[in-house]
């Protein structure tokens, strides 16, 4: 049985010349012996087609959703994903120096900076958004236009920037992206109806 560094919560059993061989997630390596008890049970039912018995089941996934765990998930995602960063610099914005401007004007300088580039494509269903797994803030290339105004691009920024202030609470089982105060911060951005205005016109 080994720990392995698998880039998602994984786990892994086969029967190999009379051999078990497991591989587990290095996520489960500070498990309690509880967990991996429950870990066991599942890989075992797993192999001889048993049914996985809901307490050990249970167990399992309410340790693989806690914080902590979704928490080490992201940063390993972050270390071993790939994903096309580009550059901040683009043919007529540059995304750090709104970035900065903006963190001036609503949020005290507070916000630390996350990676920010310019899509690959120039999408049109994504205006812009926010990765958590790469702390990263990913601005659709459409909006690098002499024709798309500041102000259009600094709503889309400052729509993200609120995603870093208001990270995602989770409300019993369901997921909550845009809280009320996420919502109320959102509308005191100064130019928020030409902005949704040039936005639906696009
Ligand atoms: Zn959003």
């Amino acid at each position: 049985m080994e720990f392995f560094a698998f880039a998602n919560v994984n786990n892994t059993i086969r029967l190999r010349e009379g051999r078990v061989l497991v591989r587990l997630s290095d996520l489960l390596e500070a498990a309690p012996e509880p967990v991996l008890g429950a870990i066991a049970h599942i890989l075992i039912a797993k192999i001889y087609r048993k049914p996985i018995a809901p307490e050990h089941a249970t167990r399992y996934r309410r340790y693989v959703s806690s914080h902590e765990i979704s928490h080490k998930a992201n940063l390993l995602r972050q270390m071993r994903g790939r994903k096309h960063i580009l550059s901040p610099k683009g043919q007529i914005y540059d995304l750090e120096e709104i970035f900065e401007d903006l963190n001036r004007r609503f949020f005290h300088g507070l916000l630390a900076r996350p990676l920010l580039s310019w899509s690959r494509e120039r999408a049109r269903n994504s205006l812009g958004h926010y990765d958590p797994a790469h702390n990263a803030v990913i601005i659709s290339r459409v909006f690098d236009h002499p024709r798309a105004p500041r102000y259009v691009l600094e709503y889309i920024m400052y729509h993200e920037m609120l995603h870093l202030k208001h990270p995602v609470k989770l409300r019993g089982s369901r997921r909550c992206v845009h809280s009320a105060e996420f919502q109320a911060e959102e509308k005191s951005f100064p130019q928020l109806e030409e902005a949704k205005r040039f936005l639906r016109r696009l």
